[in-house]
């Protein structure tokens, strides 16, 4: 199958949602046509699952790269609508029979339209003898060669022979939205990613220690949130020169603490941020005891000066698991390219693997806390990013398979 008319698709959590339902529908549907913008749409509706019907035939690899963007959608469908009664189906799959092949067929049905005067199982009897008599193939309902599916919707009767995965999740900005501390490496794009799998809109900070380290590497974050833009169409970033702060850090407070006490100053930063912008929660990409910063005690040392949630969707997650979900989001290509991050630049030799509270405090005597959070909020630059184009988009696995 190369290019197709009319895609089916279907949600499943979306549709759990009781009294919320119908906005969340329209959130679904506004995200689709979003997603699709620049293809010839004709009319995206909802009879019983979304329909998407196209002026005119469009490459499915397109659609489907687009579509795997949209949140919310678990069956992705290519379909061709045969009309909307038993004979027209019959005489569809009649002028069509030699793309059957040579093997063992079934025919599966599901009928959403309860007037319809065939049940399921009537359908897949009738359509399978008609089959079986003109083409002599076999019948074989655990393993078949071919599988015929049929959708008998109140508006109309499809057929297709694969269907693909969607992503899954909740639309995208149902459910707020949050401040992400992104850097340039694997996890924080991929805890961005899960994010805005459960609905939530994202904005993004990076802080950077140029001139010690090349702007090759701000470039390169400006980049993954582009890419991270195709989930809900352009993003803000805000990018702060974090240097001085770090080389104040260096020189007045004892060198152990250095990383807890840098982050602590990224999330004060990021608090700020995250309030002038109606963020409701900080997002990072850590995982429990990846590296020295990132146990629990460390953790609960840093998340004291946020003031806000701050989500870790990484949490219980392996390094094989959060490349997996990199390399679902489009990001991890980029991420493996070398870049210098702000953390390695004064890195301590011995980072602390635990501290108390206290001894923060205690070393933050030294520096002005508050001024410094207060400064980097000023000097942070927004920059507004549009979603990186499609052509460069990373297809799901399986995207191409099928006919
Ligand atoms: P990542 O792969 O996301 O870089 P990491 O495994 O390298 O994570 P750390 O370097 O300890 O782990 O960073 C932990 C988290 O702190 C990151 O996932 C990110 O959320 C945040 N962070 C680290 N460095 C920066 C930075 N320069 N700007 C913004 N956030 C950062
Ligand atoms: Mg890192």
């Amino acid at each position: 199958m190369e290019r197709v008319e009319t895609v089916i698709a279907t949600y499943h959590e979306v549709a759990l949602k009781g009294g919320n339902r119908g906005w969340f529908e329209r959130a679904l549907l506004r995200n689709i046509r979003t997603a699709l913008r620049g293809l010839p749409v004709r009319e995206v509706s909802l009879p019983a699952r979304v329909v998407i019907q196209f002026a005119q035939p469009v490459a499915w690899l397109e659609v489907y790269a687009r579509l795997s963007t949209v949140f919310g959608l678990n069956n992705l469908i290519p379909v061709v609508r045969v009309g909307t009664t038993y004979e027209e189906l019959e005489g569809f799959v009649a002028a069509h029979l030699d793309e059957l092949g040579e093997g063992s067929f079934a025919v599966r049905c599901k009928r959403s339209d309860k007037r319809f005067p065939l049940t399921s199982e009537e359908v897949c009897r009738r359509l399978g003898a008609f089959i079986q008599k003109a083409t002599g193939l076999a019948v074989n309902l655990e393993h078949p060669g071919t599988t015929v599916f049929v959708l008998v919707q109140n508006d109309g009767i499809y057929l297709y022979r694969q269907r693909f995965p969607g992503p899954g999740g909740l639309p995208m900005g149902t459910s707020g939205r949050a401040l992400v501390l992104l850097s340039g490496g694997i996890d924080s794009p991929a805890a961005a990613y899960l994010t805005m799998k459960r609905g939530v809109a994202l904005h993004y900070v990076h802080f950077h220690s140029a001139p010690y380290t090349s702007d090759a590497s701000i470039r390169k974050v400006e980049e993954i949130v582009r890419l991270l833009a195709r989930y809900q169409g352009s993003a803000r970033l805000w990018v702060v020169p974090f240097a001085e702060c770090q080389r104040e850090i260096v020189t007045s407070c004892p060198e152990p603490l250095r990383v807890v006490l840098y982050r602590r100053m990224m999330l004060r930063t990021a608090a700020r941020i995250a309030r002038r912008t109606r963020c409701l929660a900080l997002v990072t990409g850590e995982s429990l005891n990846q590296v020295a910063s990132q146990t629990l005690e460390n953790m609960a040392v840093i998340d004291r000066v946020a003031h806000l949630p701050v989500l870790r969707p990484l949490v219980g997650l392996d390094k094989q698991e959060i490349i997996a979900i990199a390399e679902r989001a489009g990001t991890y290509e980029v991420s493996i390219l070398p870049h210098q991050d702000c953390c390695s630049f004064l890195q301590p030799r011995h980072p602390v693997t635990r501290t108390a509270e206290r001894t923060c405090q205690r070393a933050e005597e030294a520096i002005d806390v508050e001024g410094w959070a207060r400064r980097l909020q000023h000097q942070a630059q927004e920059i507004r990013l549009e979603a990186a184009p499609w052509g460069s988009m990373a297809l799901p696995s399986g995207a191409g398979a099928g006919q």
